[in-house]
C-alpha cells in the first residue's frame, strides 16, 4: 500500500519511536497519545482493520501484543492497561492499517473509555443476539 503511513513506518521510510519488532509485528509510540507510553502494534502485512485482516496475520501479531503490553505496563509503572482496536471511521479509525492500541492507565488519570451505556428494553437482548448469531452463516 503505497499511500499507507503505517506501511511506510514498517518499511522504515518514516521513522517512529520503535518499541519492539518481530517477524510479524512492529510496535511504536502513538504520536498523539492518550497517556504517555500509548503504543501501537501493527502487522507488517497491510490489513485495513479487524474486518479485513486474515486470521493468520492477526494471530501472528498477538504474541507481540502480549509482550508489548507487559513492557508498557512495567516500563511506565502503570496501574492498568486498555487494549483497543478502532474499526472504521464511526469507531474512530483514522489510519486504515490495522493497529492495536495499548494504553497505560494510572489511578485517577481521568481518561474516560466507556462513558455511554445503551440498556436493552424487554426482549431486545435476545433479538440482538439472534442478529449476530445469524451473521455467522455469512462467514462460512
Ligand atoms: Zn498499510
Amino acid at each position: 500500500m503505497d499511500d499507507c503511513i503505517f506501511c511506510k513506518i514498517v518499511s522504515g521510510v518514516i521513522p517512529e519511536a520503535k518499541i519492539y519488532e518481530d517477524e510479524n509485528a512492529l510496535a511504536f509510540l502513538d504520536a498523539n497519545p492518550n497517556n504517555h507510553g500509548h503504543t501501537l502494534v501493527v502487522p507488517k502485512i497491510h490489513a485495513k482493520n479487524i474486518l479485513d485482516v486474515t486470521e493468520d496475520t492477526l494471530s501472528g501479531i498477538m504474541p507481540a501484543v502480549k509482550k508489548v503490553s507487559k513492557a508498557v505496563f512495567e516500563g511506565m509503572s502503570a496501574a492498568g492497561l486498555n487494549i483497543t482496536i478502532n474499526n472504521e471511521r464511526p469507531a474512530g479509525q483514522v489510519i486504515f492499517h490495522l493497529h492495536i492500541h495499548i494504553i497505560p492507565r494510572f489511578t485517577d488519570d481521568g481518561l474516560k473509555v466507556w462513558t455511554r451505556k445503551t440498556p436493552y428494553k424487554n426482549g431486545e437482548m435476545e433479538l440482538v443476539a439472534e442478529k449476530i448469531r445469524a451473521a455467522f452463516h455469512t462467514l462460512m
